[in-house]
């Protein structure tokens, strides 16, 4: 079967550039059209469309786009259509396209308007015996290998999965697609969103800080420091700008009247029934490192803990390096430093 690629990209919430997700999308679709020497698109999605140059023009693909003020802001009527029109005008037969919540959204509805179907949460891409993608199921316990007949196949991916492309902006011919825009009858009136020392889950943080139970359970003095555990875990995030994970038995505390750290939700969990995130290192803190726990480290690539507990779960082959030490002193020193490197 002959292919013809087509990336799907969207701005950034400024509508100044492309995310990351959708550049991490840019590079799986050049390096699946180069195996499969097939033809690529880049269809992208903003209110003013990038014209004169732009970091793609080096991927040698045909440069779409749709612009337009209703497309200023997330909406399924015209984010659909847009992606619609992407699609016909590129005739595409594989769709990659960023799992962002822009472009989740409408894709399923996208696919099944072209007569097509969809895959999500997809990790790799290879065209060994035609096209063939992977993801996990069972919370990342089984790995499956993928191909379908059925064109236009959308698939959505996860982020973190490909390198975000870059090169230097050069002269590209972008090509305008007319969207025939359906009623509207959702209009954005603003945007509320926590703020950012609030908002502790960083997807792209390069680091993942997992807080565990110890922090709020009695401390050699024979007392609890909750507040205390507070501080330090929030001065390592203002530090470092690492995504904050709990462990399952510390989010689950809240429930059963212990004291609790007000900043974690379920959200934070990581694990078997939590996230399986994806960052450069993690390091677990008060957390003992169980099974259903560490499960969810599956993507962290450099594992380190800190517990005082020297038969815990990390030392025993889960983490890299292990610290058996007090969490409460090794975080106040190590933010200390943080802080006088920042001085
Ligand atoms: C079906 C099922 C699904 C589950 N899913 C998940 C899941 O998704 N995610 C998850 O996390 N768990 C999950 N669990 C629970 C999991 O098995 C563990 O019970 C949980 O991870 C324990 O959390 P913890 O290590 O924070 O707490 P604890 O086991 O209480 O460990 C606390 C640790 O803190 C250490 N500590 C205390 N004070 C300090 C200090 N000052 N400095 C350093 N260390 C200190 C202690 O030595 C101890 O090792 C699941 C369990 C089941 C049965």
């Amino acid at each position: 079967m002959t292919e013809s690629i087509l990336v799907l990209a969207h701005v950034d919430e400024n509508g100044a550039a492309l995310t990351k997700a959708s550049l991490e999308a840019v590079t799986a679709g050049v390096e699946l059209a180069a195996q499969l020497s097939a033809p690529l698109s880049i269809g992208i999605v903003a209110a003013i469309a990038p014209s004169g140059t732009c970091v793609l023009a080096s991927t040698g693909a045909r440069l779409l786009a749709v612009s337009g003020e209703a497309f200023a802001q997330p909406r399924y009527a015209t984010d659909a259509a847009a992606c619609e029109a992407l699609c016909r005008a590129a005739a595409a037969t594989i769709v990659l396209a960023p799992g962002s919540a822009r472009f989740t959204r409408v894709a399923a509805g996208v696919a099944y308007r072209l007569g097509g179907c969809i895959d999500t949460h997809i990790t790799a891409l290879s065209a060994t015996e035609g096209v063939e993608a992977s993801r996990w199921f069972y919370r990342q316990r089984v790995e499956a290998v993928l191909s379908r007949d059925a064109r236009p196949w959308f698939l959505l991916l996860d982020a973190g999965t490909h390198a975000a492309f870059a090169a230097e902006p050069a002269t590209a011919q972008i090509e305008q697609i007319a969207v025939e825009l359906p009623a509207v009858r959702t209009t954005v009136s603003g945007l509320r969103a926590p703020k950012q020392d609030a908002q502790t889950i960083r997807p792209e943080a390069k680091m993942l800080l997992v807080a565990g139970a110890g922090w709020t359970k009695k401390q050699p003095d024979g007392q609890i420091h909750v507040d205390q555990a507070g501080e330090l875990i929030l001065g390592f995030l203002r530090h470092t700008g690492a995504s904050l994970g709990s462990s399952k038995s510390l989010v689950d505390q809240g429930g059963e009247g212990v004291p609790v750290l007000p900043f974690l939700t379920h959200m934070n969990q990581i694990g078997q029934t939590g996230a399986t995130p994806r960052h450069a290192k993690g390091l677990s803190t008060c957390c003992h490192g169980e099974e259903p726990h560490v499960v969810g480290w599956r993507f962290i690539g450099d594992r380190r803990a800190i517990s005082l507990d020297p038969n815990c779960g990390w030392t025993r082959g889960k983490a890299d390096v292990v610290y058996i030490a007090d969490a409460f002193q090794v975080m106040a020193k190590v933010n200390a430093l943080l802080g006088s490197a920042k001085a």
